[in-house]
């Protein structure tokens, strides 16, 4: 399960140390960025806690896979009520530190965002950190441990998580979403290599492209120039967006033949094969100019003058 984890070599390292030696630490700091798979690593270092397979955390088993999806009774997530790490939280953490697991041998507190927790709240964790019962293991989690009091650093494991390089990066997301190596890169150059932002880049693109492939189809069938403009000139500054909306366009004139094939269509199969040639060869355009510059305004007006004079 730790091999899973995208790059920092070093955190697995020592992770793997603390199993293979039997003295796991009852406290970790995890910091790092949002997006640089602090999380993640949590959950590999709660199944590691209480998986117990000869290889923890084995990623496999039943233990793990609820680890994974938050549904172990024993590994729990505390974060903070709006803007503060509230101290009735933390006392709440420590009245329930004391009560013993339900399932296993360990019990695991994950807590998000520490960077929110004031002083006093930090005072009132101490108390539980500096004599935790047997069983207890804590994850804080933060961007920074410097936010932290020096006594709560002082009695945990800091671990600071760092983006992969990118071969790395572009496997990790390549093998979780499908997505082409040229389209990742993108991302991953646009979140300056976090892989947690380089994902949400690519998601979100998915769904934007999708809206302005049907806009476009409604602005043909509409035979309304204005709006296809406007939406083409919305991803001026955003290449790999409009990459995107190039492949669900194709995508979407692909059906829409199979449609007017049976009789279906909406629009005519003459101005559907001639947007979908306009497509194809926009889009091979595109993406023969990777790493060079090309201006997305004049490729996508040139695209729209071309489907609508066609017509
Ligand atoms: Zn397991």
């Amino acid at each position: 399960m730790l091999d899973t984890f995208a790059g920092n070599k070093e955190i697995k390292e020592s992770v793997r140390s603390f199993i293979k030696s039997g003295r796991f630490p009852h406290a970790f700091i995890i910091e790092g960025e949002e997006g640089s798979g602090r999380r993640t690593l949590a959950k590999i270092l709660a199944a590691a806690a209480v998986c117990e397979s000869e290889n923890a955390p084995c990623g496999s088993c039943r233990v793990c896979d609820l680890v994974t999806r938050d549904g172990h009774s024993d590994v729990l997530t505390y974060r903070p009520d709006g803007a503060t790490f509230k101290i009735d939280t933390v006392r709440e953490i420590r009245d329930n530190a004391y009560v013993m697991p339900i399932e296993g041998k360990r019990k695991v507190n994950i807590l998000l965002d520490c960077d929110k927790m004031n002083e006093p709240a930090q005072n009132a964790f101490l108390k539980v950190l500096e004599e935790p019962p047997e069983f207890m293991v804590f994850i804080l989690i933060c961007q920074n441990a410097q936010s932290l009091l020096t006594t709560v650093r002082s009695r945990c494991v800091t671990l600071t998580v760092q983006n992969p390089d990118l071969a790395e990066a572009v496997n990790f997301i390549s093998l979780k979403t499908g997505k082409p190596e040229a389209d990742i890169l993108e991302a991953l150059e646009n979140s300056h290599g976090n892989i947690g932002k380089a994902l949400d880049i690519l998601s979100g693109t998915a769904a934007e492209a999708v809206t302005a492939a049907k806009a476009i189809f409604a602005a043909v069938k509409e035979r309304d120039r204005l709006s296809a403009l406007k939406t083409v000139l919305s991803f001026e500054k955003d290449r790999l967006g409009f990459t995107a909306f190039l492949g669900e366009l194709r995508l979407l004139a692909q059906r829409e033949a199979v449609k007017c094939a049976k009789g279906e269509g909406e629009v005519g199969l003459s101005v559907v094969s001639r947007l979908l040639r306009i497509a194809e060869d926009t889009e091979m355009r595109v993406r023969r100019h990777v790493g060079q510059p090309l201006s997305i305004q004049l490729t996508s007006t040139a695209m729209v003058a071309e489907i609508f004079d066609g017509m």
